[in-house]
């Protein structure tokens, strides 16, 4: 084990690695959405691609949040081994600083970032039913006499019956039923528009790269290949 301590650290990251890496990331997102508006273009199953895309794309994020910690200065604890820390050992050094005493750092918000919460995550609402200040049903258990313990039925727009599904009336029994119908459509609806917001950026992407393709310069006869 290396003795230096997290105040010894001295790694360092530029802000122009950093810039590369946010570009890095996005153009891994290009590939996946140019890959999936293709559909309709080739009858084949590019899932396999699309997944090793995926994977290549969580990398790419864990590479700039590691180096954005490491540019900011984020306390790090000693490094395990020799030579330069992948991610993964960046967080687990700092998270180990962290429980030492050190602050906190988090990554900076980025274009990347931004771009992958909008096109890949849906919208995440406050759900009334996750609520800790959620009624419990007024109902006593048949049986024992006790209180029942269950949470009061959710009836949707954070209104709450007096009673547990078990226990609540026929009527707010349907009334549930058709809140959480409701619900389900509103995801369903929410998961197609993330998929149309997908298809059209996919189709921009490949514009672009068809665009650049047109001025990229060819291949020397030499077998060099200039970008
Ligand atoms: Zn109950």
């Amino acid at each position: 084990m290396v003795s230096a301590t997290h105040s010894e650290a001295s790694e360092y990251v530029s802000g122009f690695a950093l810039e590369v890496l946010d570009e890095l990331w996005i153009r891994i997102m290009e590939s996946r959405l140019a890959l999936q508006a293709l559909a309709g273009e080739a009858d084949l199953n590019f899932d396999e691609l699309d997944g090793d895309l995926q994977a290549v794309q969580g990398s790419a994020r864990e590479a700039f949040e590691a180096a954005s910690l490491v540019h900011q200065g984020a306390p790090l604890d000693a490094p395990w081994a020799g030579g330069p820390s992948r991610p993964r050992a960046i967080f687990a050094r700092h998270s180990a600083a962290v429980r030492q005493g050190a602050h906190k750092v988090t990554p900076s918000s980025t274009l990347a970032g931004q771009l992958e919460r909008s096109l890949w995550q849906l919208p995440i609402r406050a759900e009334a039913e996750d609520a800790p200040d959620r009624p419990k049903c007024t109902a006593t258990v048949r049986s024992t006499g006790d209180n029942c313990v269950s949470a009061a039925i959710h009836l949707g727009g954070g209104v709450f019956g007096t009673q547990c599904y078990s226990h609540a009336s026929t009527a707010e029994r349907e009334q549930y039923k058709i809140h959480h119908k409701a619900l389900n459509n509103e995801r369903s609806h929410a998961h197609a528009a993330l998929l149309d917001r997908q298809r059209e950026a996919g189709v921009t992407v490949i514009e672009i790269w068809l665009q650049h393709r047109e001025t990229r310069p060819q291949p020397m006869g030499d077998g060099a290949s200039p970008v």
